[in-house]
């Protein structure tokens, strides 16, 4: 008798990140996601300088158990010199939820045979991510799946709905095996603006009646984040815009594109300048216009939109365009009161060119560090110090609250539920339900009784 359909996670277990879910059906193997693991395993042996060797990647990241030990998934070239050895795939398709790093970013390590099935809007991200000097995805044959259209894989029917996060292009899953539905989140949130989305993704679940629910569970445990809409960030920063007779500064995620939006809006409607790095300006022009993006300003069509150029020993190629109308820092310090100046915290030496006047806001539009510990929580802290900023946290996360995944998984009733992408999964505790702790690399059937 053929084996019953199981799922086996494979990264994602007790952690933030590093999702790799295998389903299986029959012959049917598929993976969902396969990105890195973070915190706290991988900060464990490598940070910042210290990385895995490029030529033997796998073989590095196995000996951490960082990376999972399946046979048929990994290309030749990424095995070099580990003890699993190559094998043609058996692994049939991968899909992926978004185009973030903790999802997506072990793609280059898979074999170059197996389809890779995502959204056309996550395939642009990944794009403007490689074509502006980010990490690549390797090389597969891409396949662009449509929202709500399944893509049949012999007894697997995977069907994406587009869900609300914060990066435009995420989906959910629904994967329809012969015993039943697995509903995948990927990561979500119901307070975008694109919470409809997520409300039909729910709805669409729903009507399954799901054997396995997997839902993200970033926000289980201890939460000591402020409850912001992408609506009441805007009026938080219209508010510090107001009270700010010059300067204004802020830091959000390079691909946070609803984020970028907001922030120009206010920044134009406080009749100031949104100015932005090369890396921005180049994911704006690649996206705006696009299915599935909200409206974006384009450098160089649109008023009020302008380029950060600092000093560099040489420009690439992609940012060449960019460079005629940037500014540089002379320039932001003589017009300060008409800018909104967006600088990631890796080019913080910046403000020692730019002097910001004593009490400067800085709109730090991102999540807050988990753990007090954060070394790069302090020395934000040091650099805001020094300048004598005025912090502003004012950050819509991309993850629904604890309160709202429980009430998701008790609306929705699945047969079993298991919480992954949380240091907190034994937190989570919805009322009536089964809750499964995964144990790293175990199958579970998908209709476990
Ligand atoms: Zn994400």
């Amino acid at each position: 008798m053929a084996r019953p359909p199981t799922v086996t996670f494979l990264g994602g277990v007790r952690e933030i990140g590093g999702n790799k879910i295998l389903v299986e059906d029959g012959p049917e193997r598929v993976l969902f996601d396969f990105g890195p693991s973070f915190s706290p395993v991988y900060d464990d042996f490598f940070v910042n300088f210290l990385q895995p060797r490029s030529t033997s990647p796998v073989k590095d990241l196995l000996e951490f158990d960082l990376i999972p030990r399946v046979p048929g998934l990994y290309s030749r070239e990424a095995l070099a010199g580990s003890d699993l050895p190559y094998e043609p795939p058996t692994v049939h398709a991968v899909f992926l939820t978004h185009a973030h790093y903790d999802h997506a970013g072990y793609l280059q390590y898979i074999d170059p045979e197996i389809p890779v099935h995502v959204g056309a809007d996550t395939r642009r991200l990944l794009e403007a991510i490689e074509g502006s000097g980010g990490r690549g995805y390797g090389e597969h044959p891409w396949e662009l799946h449509r929202a709500r259209t399944a893509v049949k894989l012999g007894n697997l029917d995977v069907l994406p709905m587009p869900v609300d996060h914060s990066i435009p292009g995420a989906y959910g899953y629904l994967v329809r095996t012969s015993a039943g539905t697995v509903a995948y989140t990927g990561d979500f949130r119901q307070h975008g603006p694109r919470a409809r989305l997520t409300h039909d993704f729910l709805a669409e679940a729903g009507k399954d009646g799901p054997a396995a629910f997997i839902t993200e569970g970033t926000r289980v445990g201890p939460d000591p984040r402020k409850e912001f809409t992408e609506q009441s960030v805007r009026t938080e920063v219209d508010r510090v815009l107001e009270r700010t007779g010059d300067l204004a500064l802020g830091t959000c995620y390079p691909r946070d594109v609803d984020r970028l939006a907001t922030l120009y809006a206010a920044a134009r409607a406080a009749g100031r300048s949104f100015v932005v790095s090369l890396k921005t300006a180049f994911l704006l022009s690649s996206v705006a216009g696009q299915p599935g993006f909200p409206p974006v300003p384009v450098p160089g069509r649109d008023p009020g939109l302008l380029v950060y150029e600092r000093p560099k020993q040489r420009y690439y190629n992609w940012e060449k365009p960019f460079l005629d109308a940037a500014v540089d820092a002379e320039y932001v310090r003589a017009h300060g009161r008409e800018l909104l100046l967006m600088l990631e915290m890796a080019h913080f030496p910046e403000l020692i060119d730019l002097r910001p006047p004593h009490g400067t806001p800085y709109i730090y539009s991102m999540s807050e560090p988990f753990s007090e510990e954060d070394v790069e929580a302090e020395v934000l802290q040091n650099w805001l110090r020094h300048f004598d900023l005025r912090y502003h946290p004012l950050h819509a996360s991309g993850h629904c609250s604890a309160g709202e995944l429980t009430a998701i998984a008790e609306r929705l009733g699945p047969a079993t539920t298991y919480p992954i992408h949380t240091n907190y999964p034994e937190q989570f505790r919805p009322r009536g339900l089964r809750v499964r702790l995964p144990e790293k690399a175990t199958p579970y059937p998908v209709a476990d009784r």
